[in-house]
């Protein structure tokens, strides 16, 4: 009976050290730890990920896109940690977007001022009214509530690379979590969009564009990140509220589907994302061929890269020019019926909802 009891009482003690009460159990591994061990694991995990990755070199200057929600807030914390613990030698920069959507980005832009203090990294904000001279309240305006994302995340992709080519930075760091990565994968595959669903999954991408891009969380599991967990004990600064303008149905399904699935088997997060890494194309899938753009010189597939389209279409006032799949040279702009064997390429960028950047 002696015996019974002290079994009960070790088995409400931290899995890993064996001293402390648990406080929470890891989506991932299902283990019942204390916060202190919580903290640890969490950090080695995200080290563990940099090195065996070998993310970043030494003397690198990094920009992490920072928006002020709780990913990129626990990413510019913990990359600020382990670079001074670890020394990795890294000049880190924040960087954050602001899109003139009023009463949303405002206030997310205010706390990322505060981590410009907190953490002591230098911030640079560009915002959309000055590089494309049309804020989203404006586009929403003409547009309505429909496409607005496709609008948003096409002048985001492009104001991330103008920021990190502004700061002269190596690298872009961006909080995408495992739940992000999964749910871009299904959304890839119920969209047949091949080309993306091909690189979605890589740990650094646009390694032959103009800046790299590293997702240092990509196997980190939101509900360790969210406020509850890691960002409520460390009582981190950052901005919960989503944004006025976010209609994205479909990748809200998406994201519920994850979470059923989640329930049922936590391990299907990081089983959809191996998925996705084991994928291969068929050689003879047709991939869009890379360019850059006549008019502006961004990178791009056609002879306009999607934001000069989307640009030119709002200044005529045609807003809707864009929308869809352009065919050939994006001069006429009509709609291209898919052809059999050749890779929709889809405009919808990532996309963030409730997902930072
Ligand atoms: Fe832009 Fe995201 Fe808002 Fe859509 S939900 S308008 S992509 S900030």
């Amino acid at each position: 009976m002696e015996a019974k009891s002290k079994k009960a009482g070790a088995s409400r003690l931290c899995c890993l050290c064996n001293l402390r009460r648990p406080v929470l159990k890891r989506p991932k591994t299902l283990q019942q730890i204390c916060r202190e061990c919580f903290y640890e694991v969490f950090e080695e995990e995200i080290h563990q990920v940099i090195v065996q990755n070998r993310l970043f070199k030494s003397g690198e200057r990094v920009a992490i896109g920072a928006s002020g929600g709780k990913d990129s807030t626990v990413l510019a914390y913990v990359l600020s940690e382990l670079n001074r613990r670890h020394n990795y030698g890294l000049d880190l920069f924040l960087l954050s977007i602001d899109e003139g959507i009023t009463g949303y980005r405002d206030d997310s832009l205010e706390t990322v001022k505060r981590n410009e203090v907190q953490y002591g990294l230098p911030l640079q904000i560009v915002s959309y009214k000055d590089l494309y001279g049309w804020t989203m309240d404006d586009i929403v305006k003409m547009i309505g509530l429909k496409n607005n994302c496709t609008f948003c995340g096409v002048f985001r992709r492009q104001a991330l690379d103008r920021g990190a080519a502004l700061l002269k930075v190596d690298k872009l760091v961006t909080g995408h979590n495992a739940d992000d990565i999964a749910e871009t994968v299904l959304l890839n595959i119920l969209r047949g969009d091949i080309a993306r669903l091909s690189r979605c999954t890589s740990i650094t991408t646009g390694e032959d564009g103009p800046i790299p891009r590293c997702k240092p969380f990509k196997y980190t599991y939101e509900k360790e990140i969210i406020f509850y967990t890691y960002a409520y004990f460390k009582k981190l600064d950052y901005f919960s509220t989503e944004c006025i303008y976010s209609p994205n149905a479909y990748r809200g399904f998406a994201r519920e589907f994850i979470k059923d699935l989640e329930r049922i088997r936590p391990r299907a997060i990081l089983d959809i994302i191996k998925s996705g890494e084991d994928f291969r194309i068929a050689t003879t899938t047709k991939m869009p061929e890379q360019g850059t753009c006549e008019r502006c010189g961004y990178i791009s597939s056609q002879k306009w890269c999607k934001a000069c389209v989307l640009l030119e279409g709002l200044n005529r006032g045609l807003p809707k020019m864009g929308i869809g799949r352009p065919r050939g040279v994006n001069g006429d702009h009509k709609m291209e019926t898919k052809k059999p064997g050749s890779v929709a390429k889809s405009i919808e960028s990532k996309q963030c909802g409730s997902l930072d950047f």
